[in-house]
This record gives structure tokens, sequence and C-alpha cells, in this order.
């Protein structure tokens, strides 16, 4: 109750005002006594001081006559006035100087203290030395009264004067004193109590509505403005709160907005940002983050036991120049490259960590190289012979039979063809990756193509003793596509055929509608070598031969399927090995009947050309 500002104020203006009342009670009434006692010794020296030597003689005088202490009484009588003998608050008493006894006085012995009081007491030890100069009119402010021993020695007798004040007068000044104070003290009191609630009215109340307005921000209710209802202090900060406020609910909103920016950016970035505070636990991480780390992160996990294989965690804090570290780790079969960087603001601050998927990347980079390397492995061969038989016939001269310099240059012939060729094959994947080979899409009737493809190769099977034959099962629908090129396709499997099978064997070509009649299919049978179990994953790769020799032998390139799978690909369909029973091999080519999907194939080709700009980083290539 009185933490309260308004019981604090109240409580100080009565203490206040209680205490100045004390004080000036204390000083009205110490001042009363001493004026009052002052006046006591004032009116005693009036009478018995060194001025009134004569007066006191005469007392000597009227004390050595018979009936002194009556003479010593009528003089004094005579001078009640100027003693302020009032005869009831104070009296004049004539004691016998050597027995202190009562002779006579304005009041009866019985006025007299009960103990001797030490003015007498040394007024008495005065008559016994015979000094006649002491007075005893020391004040023992202790007392409950005041008095004045004077000794007076004649030569016959001696006798003291006392004179005796009872203080009744002072004790009721000081009475009438006290009750004035506690009035005044209990209408002070009063009037304080109303001063302060009316203090407390214009001080407290505005800063009561401030406290409440302050707690409403602090709850996060920025719409109360206080009504400013003073221009005083009060009105002043009022005004400036309600500016505070104002200010504080824009800062907080920019806050927000830019925290909520913040969230969205990093929830749909595919970058995985984590980020630590200064005590490495995970303060925030993105779905991207997670997903490549695949594991659970939630806040509070440890950076030690997400990157501290990579570098301490007090390193990466303490990073000046360059302000951030670098490094790459495998995550299962990805591989994530880091960038890591401490941010600081005055005290707080910590450690952010940005993931980039790199895999991708990383494998193209081995298909280039790789690929690379097989183009220059695979030109590089013919480019031997030709320039060893050309070499050798330079320098044989015309000491070569000509039937043979005849082999020679055929073979010349045959490498640069092959060359050629691989060239070629090249240049159309090349074109196939980039996207930039436009596909001609037109229907045409399919079975029509593929007969037109197996006579083209009916000359070959021939020539090889196979036999190679066409069945259409059900009535062959026309497809939309790029004629051409699918027949390309189809030569490319058909070749094959030819080539892989030993002569004298079967090919058999057959194509049909599929089920949900939406696709049409071609499968090349053959009873040939076949292509083992571990191969068969691998045959649309490319430059990958089974055997490198023999398809060298029959001028394959290795290109081939890899260019009819991205042809297929195109036309929304796919080339595959379905299961052969027995020896020899099946290749499917399955193409939807129309192409409404084309969209998704337009989209999809974009998607490859950026990722070949990717791959290529921005060189350009075929690879
Ligand atoms: P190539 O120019 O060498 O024929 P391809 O890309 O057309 O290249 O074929 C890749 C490899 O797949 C061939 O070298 C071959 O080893 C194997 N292959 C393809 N078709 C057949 C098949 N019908 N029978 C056996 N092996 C085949």
């Amino acid at each position: 109750m009185f933490r309260s500002l308004r019981m604090k104020l109240a409580m100080i203006m009565l203490m206040l005002v209680a205490s100045q009342m004390t004080i000036v009670g204390a000083f009205l009434t110490t001042g009363a006594n001493s004026f009052y006692m002052n006046g006591f010794y004032r009116q005693l020296n009036s009478v018995f001081g060194l001025d009134q030597r004569e007066f006191v003689a005469d007392l000597r005088n009227a004390a050595g006559e018979d009936n002194g202490a009556e003479s010593l009484r009528k003089m004094l009588d005579a001078n009640a006035g100027p003693l302020g003998i009032d005869y009831r608050t104070r009296n004049y008493f004539v004691l016998d100087g050597d027995t202190g006894n009562w002779l006579a006085g304005s009041a009866g012995a019985e006025s007299l203290p009960m103990e001797q009081s030490p003015n007498l007491l040394a007024a008495r030890a005065a008559v016994a030395r015979g000094d006649a100069s002491a007075v005893g009119d020391e004040s023992y402010l202790n007392a409950d009264y005041l008095d004045a021993a004077i000794p007076i020695l004649s030569e016959e007798r001696s006798f003291i004067i006392y004179i005796l004040d009872n203080q009744e007068t002072l004790s009721g000044l000081n009475r009438q004193l006290f009750h004035i104070i506690l009035q005044s003290l209990v209408m002070g009191l009063v009037i304080t109590a109303f001063l302060s609630f009316l203090l407390a009215k214009t001080m407290v109340g505005p800063l009561e509505k401030l406290t409440a307005g302050a707690e409403e921000v602090a709850a996060g209710n920025f719409d109360t403005e206080l009504p400013v209802e003073s221009e005083d202090e009060i009105g002043i900060l009022t005004g400036t709160f309600n500016e505070m406020a104002g200010v504080l609910h824009t800062t907080l909103d920019q806050i927000e907005n830019e925290r909520t920016k913040l969230d969205t950016l990093f929830l749909y970035m595919t970058d995985g940002v984590v980020a630590f505070d200064t005590g490495g636990a995970v303060i925030h991480c993105n779905p991207a983050a997670k997903n490549m780390l695949q594991r659970k992160v939630e806040i509070g996990s440890r950076y030690d036991e997400l990157f501290g294989g990579l570098f301490a965690f007090a390193d990466v804090l303490s990073l000046k120049r360059p302000r951030h570290a670098e490094g790459e780790m495998a995550v299962g079969e990805r591989t994530l490259e880091l960038y890591l960087a401490p941010f600081l603001h005055q005290r707080l601050g910590g450690v952010l960590v940005v993931l980039h998927d790199v895999t991708e990347r990383r494998r193209n980079e081995e298909r280039r190289k790789e690929f690379v390397a097989n183009v220059s492995h695979e030109l590089r061969t013919p480019l031997t012979n030709v320039r060893s038989y050309a070499e050798t016939l330079r320098d044989a001269g015309g000491s070569i039979p000509p039937d043979m310099s005849d082999g020679f240059l055929d073979i010349i012939i045959s490498e640069t063809d092959r060359m050629t060729n691989i060239v070629q094959d090249l240049l159309i994947l090349s074109r196939l990756d980039a996207g930039n080979t436009e596909m001609a899409f037109k229907p045409f009737p399919f079975g029509e193509a593929i007969e037109s493809v197996v006579r083209a190769n009916a000359l070959n099977a021939r020539a090889r003793n196979h036999e190679l034959t066409f069945r259409a099962e059900g009535e062959l629908p026309c497809v939309e596509g790029d004629r051409n090129r699918l027949e390309q396709v189809m030569t490319n499997i058909i070749g094959n055929a030819i080539k892989y099978t030993p002569d004298g064997g079967h090919i058999r070509v057959t194509a049909g509608v599929t089920g949900d009649r939406k696709q049409v299919w071609m499968d090349v049978w053959d009873d040939g070598i076949g292509i083992p179990e571990e191969s068969r994953g691998r045959v649309f790769e490319r430059f990958y031969r089974v055997d490198k020799a023999r398809s060298r032998e029959s001028g394959g390139t290795g290109l081939g399927l890899s260019i009819a799978r991205e042809i297929v690909q195109r036309h929304n369909g796919a080339l595959t090995l379905p299961p052969h029973d027995g020896p020899g091999t099946t290749v499917r080519m399955t193409i939807p009947i129309s192409q409404k999907a084309r969209k998704g194939a337009k989209r999809r080709d974009a998607e490859r050309r950026n990722a070949a700009s990717d791959a290529s980083g921005g060189k350009g290539g075929a690879a």
C-alpha cells in the first residue's frame, strides 16, 4: 500500500507537517521556559542585584532587629511587585540562617520543597562561612521549581531569604502551548491530507494513466493514444510517450515485415540456411537445409554435430579476413558446398551456414570430363591409324605395290569416315543437349515408317544371311512425331540387331498399340550375342560399348543408342530393354500417339538447356 506514489506523497507531506509542528512546539516551549526563567532572575536582580546595595543593607539592618524575621517579611512584602510574588505560584520565605527553619513568609512552611534545594543548601553553607555575598540563584532545569536563596547576615542573627516559584504559571503556559500546537497539528494534517489528495490527483493521476498506457504498449497494443491534458512536464512526457509508442510501432512493423520477408525467402529458397547463436546452438534452419543434411535439425541442435568435422565453431566465429570460410561435405550421395560466416551485432550474433547442393554440378563436371576423355580417345585411334598409313605411303615412295597402297588408302578413307561419323553423332548429341534440335512434329503412319526402315535394312540383313521380318499386331495408327528422327532411331536399333547377331540370325520387328491406346510400341528382337546383365543399364550411356573392338569393327561409335534415347525422350516416349528369353536382345521403343503433352516436352527442353549451360559453366560446348 505504501509503495504507491499517492501514498508516499501523502505520507511525506503528513510527516513534514508533523515534524514541522513538533519543531515549532519544541522551540516555543523551550523559548517560553527560558523567557520565564530569565524573567525570574531579572526580577530577583532588580531587587537583590548589585545596583540595590542599599536595599540589601536595609535588609541586613532589619535582620539585626529583635523581630528581624517580621521586619524582613514586611520589606519583602513591600517589594512583592518587583519580585513577581503573586502569593500563589511564587512566594518568599524568611528562613533561619542556621537551621533553615521557616520563620515567616508569603506562604506557610508547607509550601517549601520537601528536600532542601541545592540553592538553599549553598546559602546555608555561605551563612555558616559568614559569606554574605553568595546568592544561590542557579537554576536547576530538571527541578519542577525555580528558586533563589539570599543569605542576610547581621551581627546578631542570620537569615536566608528564599524565593520559590513552583512554575505552575509556566506549566499552565506549556499546557496551553501544547494544546495550541496539537490543534494546529490536527488542522495541519487535515489540510495536508486534502492537499496531498489534490496533488495526487494532478500529478499521480496522469502518471497512473501513463503507466497504464505503457503496460498496454508493453503488451503489444499500440493503438491506445494517451490524451495530453496539460502543458506541464507531465503533459510533455505524455506527448513524448505517444510519439515513442508510434515510432516503436512503426519500427516493430518494419522489423516484422523484414522478418516475414526473410522467413518466406528462407522457406522457399533452394539453398539451405542454418543459423547458430554464439553458443553454437541452431536458431534457424530452413527446409532446404534439413533436406540437404538428410537429418533432423531442431532449434537447439549443436553446431559440432552438424559441421564440427569441417571447421571449429570458435574459428568460424572469429573469422576476420576473409569474413567467410568455404568447405565441402558429402551427405549420402550428395555433395554440399558450404559457406560459413560469422555475424555480429553488439553482444548478439552467431554463425550463418549457407548450403548449396552441387551434386548435379559435380556429376555434370564428371560426365563432361569423362566425355571429353572419351571423345579424345575415340578420335585418337582413327587419327593415329590415318597418320601411320599416310606416313608409310609417303616414306615408301613408289616402292609399295599398287594393291597394297590401295588397301592403305581404303583404311585411311574408312578411318576418316569413322571420324566423320563420330563428329556427326557428337554434333547431333550436342544439338539435342542444347535443345536446339527442332522436332518437326507431324502425324505419320507408324507402320509405314517401320516398314520403310525394315526395307532399307533388308539388304544389310541379307548380306549377313539374317532373316529380317516385320509383323504388326493389329492396325497401327498414325502417330504425331518427327518421322525422320524416329526412322533414325529405328534404323539404329535394327542396325544394331543386324550388327550384333552372328551371320544367319533372326531379327523380328513387331509393333502394336498399348492397351490404353495412347501409345504405340516397336520391339526389335534378335537371337544375337545379347547384352550381359551388368551392361544392360549402361548401353544408353555415351560411348559405352560392351565389346569395343567388335563395335569399332562394325563402324559403331558407341553413340547410337544415346542419340536414339534422346530423340525418343523428346517425343515423350521411352527406349528400354525388356526381358528377353534365350540368347539375343530385345529393344523396345514406345511413343505416345498424340503429342498433347508437348508443352511438357518444351519445358523439359528448356530445363535441359539450363542444365547444359550449368554443366559447361557457361563455357558452351556439347558435353
Ligand atoms: P554402337 O555404335 O557401338 O553400336 P550403340 O550406342 O548403338 O553403339 O550401342 C551401344 C552398345 O550396346 C553397343 O556397342 C553394343 O555393345 C550394345 N548393343 C546394342 N544393341 C545390341 C544388340 N542388339 N545386341 C547386342 N548388343 C547390343
